[in-house]
């Protein structure tokens, strides 16, 4: 029996065969070649291949994971467009009069060597795009077809690292889970899994040559652990939880069409988080009764330029117009700290966490705030649609947030493009909007409590820190406290408080969060019926 610990991206549990993905070292040989232009030539054909398949697999990945998840396989065929990088490769093959298998692996690697080396998370997960793209364009200059992983029995995939386009292409029904020795739980990986709802660990350190393809392992995405050859007695208990699980996801069904309602009567409004609209068919399929967290960076990730206001426009127009008269709560861009952007140049940074972010980006560059804001209050006409400001953490910030939208309201008249000036309210995630919530809560119309940002400053623990883990307690008695006062001073001034940071689905606090008086909680949508059940329970 072997055992080891890593970092959980879904928590779930599995149990079954593995199969181990060996990447053999791309066995690339290096040639002479006579012709180079010739050589040139082919990697051209190559690349145009290369990307035709890229689009049959952006395609799919829409219709399985949904638009957000699937852009990575559009910015890898902009890699493919990337003058860097094909000079690069066509230098070779001039210079070094090489075979284009070769120049094509070889930028690769140095590519993504660069890529792995930057301080920028984000930017060190671009490291396996890089090789992912460049070890499909190899493999379209040998003609060397792809491994068919469709055909597999249901298996726990162990790998080194797996690229999105493995992931993607993996037919869902037959993953039981994925554990990777390397990757980040921010990588593109992790978020596909994520939304596939596959238990998933990354960062596990085992050795692949001593683990044997048929080898039964348990993943469990609750304890971030994976056990290869467990005994019988664990196995036992696994198919019990298993089983347990899988009970309770069936009961759950039940709730759907049910209040969120106490047994006294206190109705609680359970909402969902979402990042794309393409997750509004979760949001559904879940039967949330609003969405209280849209997060909007995420049209701006996974691109090389802003994305304009039309095209902004088009998703919250689509996103209330899904969600009928629901409510929708769109947070302007959450830019900086971990979600970085190039075309945004945000420039190098001590402590991101603490630094150029959200709010902050907005009103100091009001331009790309102005985009924003002129396609949330254009959208706000087809719906119930709200927005929310993020990082706040004074109240001349908020004034200022609505002068920004005056103008922009003023704008539209001005055009005659039609407009609504929404409901606006603001995250409470740092200490400093909490400490003074009374005094915000008389300029807005909600908050929204950040707990995941508000438990990193309060505790002064990285978030993203994987060694500060046994620091990072949400239920720390600080938290709970300002969670409490952030309530209370909502409530004085006749406004409403939810929870849309993770410990809003954190099922051992309900009560306590509805004793409270919490208003709303916002949670991903797989966790909405649990949270209905648990409200439920509560005399
Ligand atoms: C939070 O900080 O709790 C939050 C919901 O925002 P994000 O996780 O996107 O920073
Ligand atoms: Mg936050």
């Amino acid at each position: 029996m072997l055992k080891f610990s890593g970092k959980s991206v879904y928590k779930g549990v599995a149990l079954g065969r593995v199969i181990v993905l060996r990447k053999e070292n791309c066995q690339v040989k290096r040639t002479r070649a006579e012709n180079t232009e010739e050589e040139i030539e082919r990697v051209r054909r190559a690349a145009e291949q290369t990307k035709s398949q890229l689009a049959r697999l952006y395609e799919k990945a829409v219709r399985e994971v949904g638009e957000t998840s699937a852009a990575i396989f559009e910015v890898h065929q902009m890699m493919l467009e990337d003058e860097d990088y094909l000079d690069a490769i066509n230098s070779m093959i001039r210079t070094e009069m090489v075979n284009a298998e070769y120049a094509v692996a070889a930028t690769g690697d140095n590519f993504s060597e660069i890529f792995s080396g930057m301080e920028d998370e984000y930017m060190r997960a671009r490291a396996a795009d890089i090789r992912d793209v460049s070890d499909r364009l190899v493999r379209n200059l040998t003609g060397e077809q792809e491994t068919d992983m469709s055909s597999m029995e249901p298996s726990v995939i162990i790998a080194d690292d797996l690229t999105p386009s493995e992931t993607v292409q993996m037919d869902k029904e037959k993953i039981l889970a994925f554990v990777t020795v390397y990757g980040s739980t921010n990588s593109h990986t992790a978020i596909l899994a994520r939304m596939m709802n596959i238990p998933a660990l990354v960062g596990v350190p085992m050795d692949l040559t001593a683990i044997q393809n048929g080898t039964t392992a348990v993943v469990d995405g609750f304890s971030a652990e994976v056990i290869f050859d467990p005994t019988e007695d664990i196995c036992q208990k696994v198919r019990v939880r298993i089983q347990e699980e899988n009970e309770k996801l069936q009961l759950l069904q039940n709730l759907k069409g049910k209040e969120t309602v106490t047994r006294s009567g206190r109705s609680i409004r359970l909402y969902a988080n979402i990042g794309s609209v393409s997750d509004i068919g979760y949001v559904l399929e879940n039967d949330a009764a609003g969405i209280g967290l849209f997060r909007s960076e995420f049209l701006y990730l996974g691109r090389m330029d802003f994305p304009s206001e039309e095209e902004q426009f088009q998703a919250y127009k689509q996103a209330v117009q899904m969600m009928a008269e629901k409510k929708v709560i769109i947070r302007t861009l959450d830019i900086g700290a971990d979600k970085q952007v190039d075309y945004f140049k945000l420039g190098k940074e001590d402590n991101p966490a603490m630094g150029y972010r959200a709010i902050r980006i907005c009103l100091k560059q009001p331009e790309i705030f102005r985009t924003q804001l002129r396609a949330l209050l254009r959208a706000a006409v087809y719906g119930n649609l709200s927005v929310m400001y993020p990082m706040i953490t004074s109240v001349w910030e908020v004034r200022r947030v609505y002068q920004i939208v005056e103008e922009v309201r003023q704008e539209l008249e001005e055009q005659h493009i039609p407009y609504r000036i929404p409901e606006q309210g603001i995250m409470v995630e740092t200490p400093a909007a909490v400490m003074i919530s009374d005094e915000l809560a008389e300029l807005v119309d909600f908050f929204s409590i950040g707990t995941n940002d508000l438990t990193q400053y309060t505790l002064a623990i990285d978030r993203q820190n994987a060694k500060l883990d046994d620091f990072y307690d949400p239920h720390h008695k600080a938290i709970l406290r300002m969670i409490r006062m952030v309530v209370e001073n909502a409530h004085k001034c006749g406004k409403w408080a939810g929870i849309c940071g993770e410990l809003g689905a954190d099922l051992e606090l309900t009560e306590e969060f509805v004793r409270m008086g919490v208003d709303e909680l916002s949670v991903a949508p797989s966790m909405i019926l649990r949270v209905r059940k648990q409200v439920r329970e509560i005399m």
